[in-house]
């Protein structure tokens, strides 16, 4: 299917400019109209930073240094900031982990959508309190004409984000960035804002870049994923050949200590040790420390990109030439 996104060499640093710290490192990511694309990793892997980096809202100490983010054909990273504004909440929205730092406390929820109908449309009055409704209705708000009023405090955890999706669905977004957007809520909450964004998406055919810790969202959501570890991807697949096979000894990892169903309310997934700090100089691998797997050239040697199938691609030394080749095999047999 057609590419909506298309993400290529972006590098993105931190802090002034004679210490800066890459904490995305040419990332390439393609997302297809339509599909949940998931981009999964543990808590400081550069997440969070390369979709701030899509939307180019990074932090007053952040730049994009380098790369390309093409959104249907168009540079986003081209555009002046006006250009660039207009393309915020309209083509490509963006919503976060805690709904209520995003809200304003002392605005009702309906004026609060009502603004971000207005700034992508700039309709009749009327026309504004109609599409409000409509939005509320959109993402399953019961009673939006009461509910309307009501502020922030009064509303749940789940309500907040239910607003936020609105408030991002306002300008009938192409592409909607959630970053973690389940994981301040509880368990039965999470599967309803879940199950909510995929009928949005079925409805109107929105894609959703979805980026969570949470192995277990992936496998009920997602078309395709990447794998993100220390700045940088490290595996990207469909779901099933991800879940059949992960390449990567990283994903291999997050997939053995996936619990049991039960036993994953409101846990991460934890494998032994930690992420790098993104301000390490790295020379080979960076998963190296972690890896059980690791081969002679892993502390030393970079490894490279390689595509294993049409379906799934790994930076890792273990993928051989041979081995690539065997898998490729493999996958022609099914
Ligand atoms: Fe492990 Fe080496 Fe692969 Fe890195 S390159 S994940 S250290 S086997
Ligand atoms: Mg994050």
């Amino acid at each position: 299917s057609e590419v909506l996104l298309e993400v290529t060499g972006l590098t993105s640093e931190l802090g002034d400019a004679t210490h800066p710290v890459r904490v995305v490192d040419a990332v390439d990511l393609r997302i297809h109209r339509g599909e949940t694309f998931v981009l999964l990793g543990e808590s400081g892997c550069g997440k969070s930073m390369t979709a701030l980096s899509l939307m180019r809202l990074l932090p007053p100490s952040g730049r994009v240094r380098a790369g390309s983010v093409r959104l249907a054909g168009t540079d986003l990273l081209r555009l002046t900031e006006t250009e660039m504004r207009r393309v915020r909440g309209g083509r490509m929205a963006m919503i976060f982990q805690e709904p209520q730092t995003s809200l304003n406390p002392v605005m009702s929820v309906g004026d609060q959508i009502a603004e971000a109908v207005r700034r992508h449309e700039g309709r009749a009055r009327d026309r504004i309190a109609a599409r409000v409704i409509e939005l509320m209705n959109a993402v399953g708000i019961p009673d939006p004409a009461r509910r309307i009023a009501e502020y922030p405090h009064q509303l749940s955890g789940g309500m907040k984000q239910r607003v936020m999706i609105a408030m991002a669905l306002a300008g009938d977004p192409e592409l909607l960035i959630a970053d973690e957007p389940t994981t301040a809520l509880d368990v039965t909450i999470q599967a309803q804002v879940l199950r909510l964004l995929k009928e949005l998406q079925v409805k109107t055919g929105l894609a959703v870049l979805l980026i969570t810790h949470d192995l277990g969202v992936v496998a009920e959501t997602a078309d395709r994923l990447a794998v993100m570890y220390a700045g940088q991807i490290v595996e990207t697949a469909t779901t099933d050949a991800f879940f059949a096979a992960p390449a990567h000894p990283y994903s291999q990892r997050l997939m053995e200590s996936l619990p049991s169903a039960e036993k994953r309310q409101g846990r991460l997934a934890v494998i032994p040790g930690r992420v790098p700090p993104l301000t390490t100089a790295f020379h080979g691998c960076r998963f190296v420390d972690r890896c059980a797997r690791a081969l002679t050239p892993c502390p030393e040697q970079v490894p490279v990109w390689r595509d294993l199938t049409a379906d799934q691609g790994v930076r890792c030394h273990l993928w051989s030439a041979g081995a690539a080749e065997s898998i490729a095999r493999g996958a022609a047999q099914d």
